[in-house]
């Protein structure tokens, strides 16, 4: 048995990704794969795609039985890559010049239309984990890119939602989320010309950010010059503000939620999700029995309370990040 496969879970109507290789990966060496000069970082770059070296889903995956009901197989089909942001081998987003974040969001979106163009992939995500809190040791600044041959279960709910959300109320969804933000103006932190960043109305961790279009783009690499400068500069905000409030040691994942790349819906639109374990600087909330045993989250506090902090964090960076915009 490979122990490389798509696992269905009946009962939950998923995949689970059995990567039985994965189990040895060398994290903890003090060579920096990642560094310039190294096997595959030759030449000059900013920011560099490579593949995944241990990769949980490649395009020429073992052959599996697909197995009898209720227990299906699929293969682990897909792609996965690292992105390597920047040459320098500390720092995050906020430390990166502009120009150079807008050129990572440009080559995201190039990398999602070159692995979109493989007939069998249906989603592709790019996303970065960082910090040593959520199992992150190598710290050059990285971020990942997973595509699927399946639209993950958070992207076909929001879907969903936002199919609904017409049926019921004959507008789009994102665009009324952000008309909402604007007006009542109490969670949103950040604010340039083509997207706003705010902690959601229905954050599920306590400094959730996300960051949201203001117009109607709904895949990466839709994004043009300017538009991925202005999305570029949210992001150094949002993890400005985290390094503000958590201190050199803070933790986070940022996911970029894109539009499904075979069947784009007219409903979806392009944003970014910021989910940090951080309670304070040294306190971290953890996912357990009722988020887990549930998929109930509970927000100890309120939003708003917290919506302050962070733009009191922004209104104290954005002068040092020379930022596009404005605090709202
Ligand atoms: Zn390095
Ligand atoms: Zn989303």
């Amino acid at each position: 048995m490979s122990g490389h496969e798509l696992r269905w879970n009946p009962l939950l109507g998923c995949w689970i990704i059995v990567a039985g290789h994965r189990k040895e990966r060398p994290w903890h060496s003090t060579f920096c794969p990642f560094c310039p000069g190294g096997p595959e970082t030759q030449g000059e770059w900013n920011v560099l795609a490579l593949p995944n070296r241990y990769p949980a889903l490649s395009l020429t995956p073992p052959g599996v039985d697909k197995g009898e009901k209720p227990f299906t197989r699929g293969e682990a089909l897909g792609v996965c890559e690292v992105i390597v942001e920047t040459p320098s081998h500390e720092g995050d987003f906020q430390n990166i010049p502009l120009e150079q974040v807008a050129e990572y969001i440009l080559l995201l979106g190039e990398r999602t239309r070159k692995i979109a163009s493989n007939s069998a992939i249906e989603y592709v995500m790019p996303f970065k984990n960082k910090g040593v809190s959520i199992g992150v040791s190598l710290t050059h600044p990285h971020s990942q890119i997973y595509a699927f041959p399946f639209i993950p279960p958070r992207i076909s709910r929001e879907i969903a939602s936002a199919i609904e959300y017409r049926k019921i109320y004959g507008g789009n969804i994102f665009e009324d989320i952000v008309r909402m933000e604007l007006l009542e103006s109490k969670r949103t932190v950040y604010i340039n010309d083509g997207f706003v960043l705010l902690i959601p109305f229905y954050a599920m961790w306590p400094y959730e950010m996300h960051i949201y279009p203001s117009s109607d783009v709904k895949l990466l690499y839709e994004l043009d010059k300017d538009s991925a400068s202005l999305l570029a500069d949210a992001i150094r905000v949002a993890t400005g503000v985290y390094e503000e409030l958590f201190g050199s040691e803070y933790a986070y994942m940022m996911i970029f939620h894109q539009a499904p790349v075979k069947r784009v819906n007219e409903e979806y639109r392009l944003h970014v999700e910021f989910y940090t374990p951080h309670l304070s600087r040294d306190r971290l909330k953890y996912a357990a029995g009722v988020e887990w045993g549930a998929w109930v989250f509970t927000y100890d506090g309120v939003p708003e309370d917290r919506a302050r902090e962070l733009r009191e964090a922004a209104t104290r960076i954005i002068g040092k990040l020379d930022s596009l915009g404005r605090i709202p």
